[in-house]
């Protein structure tokens, strides 16, 4: 089976040297050279364009930033007649998930939604979860047997859009988790207590959480602030939910608050800023340095 794989950044390089070691050849698009070039090192075909992609491959994976990107990349690529199904790797939410199903399913192709969860880490080593829907006959036929190489699948329904419905709720809690991290330790810090030791008592405690137990200890404790998630797509998924939250009415104060420190850490660090830089806004307001070293 000739493979697919549209957007090779950090998520997608992983992923994709992941497939390519299992044996399966590759076409591989990215508006970026560099993000292609390890790749083609290891045998991949780049391709100057999502269509080609689509033309060449029968299956085509997509891990891209926007869900407007992802909505003209699949698009663009179900155009070009070969692939007859396509599965979006990305955080895109479900109404992305529906219309391209809606579109995909009358020209005979199968649309996946298949989000993932676990990092750049996660995606290197095929450690992620993925959260999954779309037809069950292609996924246990020609979906699962590939992204089994990605981690550990979970398959929710037939019904477009429900992996990014369960996407969404997932970095809810996990940014929230970053949040409400970042108070405590910054309340803790002024009160003179050593954030190494808070770190250690938290993760032997109630208050442990994803960011307890590795955001902290990899990225802010040393000051490093590179866990490799972006400030701005943490700032799309949590616009995401609450856009889902509200056309289904339901109310997401701890959302509402999420959004405006991440927005307040894209004005102050950055849209490419990593994510954890979120501990720095709090510790600034609790009137410490957030650029002291480590
Ligand atoms: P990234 O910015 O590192 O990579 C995106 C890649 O897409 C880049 O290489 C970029 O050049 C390429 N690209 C952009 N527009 C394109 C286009 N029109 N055509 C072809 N290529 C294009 O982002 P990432 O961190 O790898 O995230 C990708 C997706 O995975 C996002 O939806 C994100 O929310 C999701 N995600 C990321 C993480 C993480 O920890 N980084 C974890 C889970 C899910």
């Amino acid at each position: 089976m000739i493979v697919g794989f549209i957007g090779l950044g950090r998520m997608g390089a992983g992923m994709a040297a992941r497939l390519d070691e299992a044996g399966h050849t590759l076409l591989v698009h990215d508006l970026s050279a560099e993000a292609v070039a390890p790749l083609v090192t290891k045998g991949a075909k780049a391709l100057a364009s999502a269509r080609e992609v689509g033309a060449g491959a029968d299956i085509v994976f997509a891990s891209l930033p926007s869900p407007a990107i992802v909505e003209a990349a699949i698009v663009e690529a179900a155009g070009g007649g070969k692939a007859r199904t396509i599965v979006d790797l990305s955080t895109s939410g479900p109404r992305t998930a529906i219309r391209l199903a809606e579109t995909l399913a009358p020209r005979g192709i199968a649309s996946f939604d298949a989000p993932v969860s676990g990092g750049v880490k996660g995606a290197r080593e095929g450690t992620l979860s993925l959260m999954v829907s779309g037809p069950a006959k292609q996924y246990e036929n020609q979906v699962r047997p590939l992204i089994e190489r990605f981690g550990r699948p979970f398959y929710l329904g037939e019904h477009p859009g429900a992996g990014q419905t369960m996407k969404l709720v997932n970095n809810l809690l996990g940014a929230v988790a970053i949040a409400v991290t970042s108070e405590g330790m910054a309340l803790g810090i002024k009160a003179g207590l050593d954030p190494a030791a808070m770190i250690e008592v938290l993760n032997q405690s109630t208050g442990r959480n994803a960011a307890t137990e590795d955001k902290w200890p990899r990225s802010v404790l040393r000051r490093s602030f590179d866990f490799g998630f972006a400030t701005g797509l943490s700032l799309k998924d949590t616009r995401l939910c609450l856009e889902e939250a509200k056309a289904l009415g339901v109310p997401l104060p701890m959302g509402d608050v999420l959004v405006r420190l991440l927005e307040r850490t894209a004005a102050k660090y950055g849209e490419d800023s990593d994510f954890t830089a979120m501990a720095k806004i709090a510790e600034e307001d609790a009137g410490l340095d957030p650029e002291r070293g480590a």
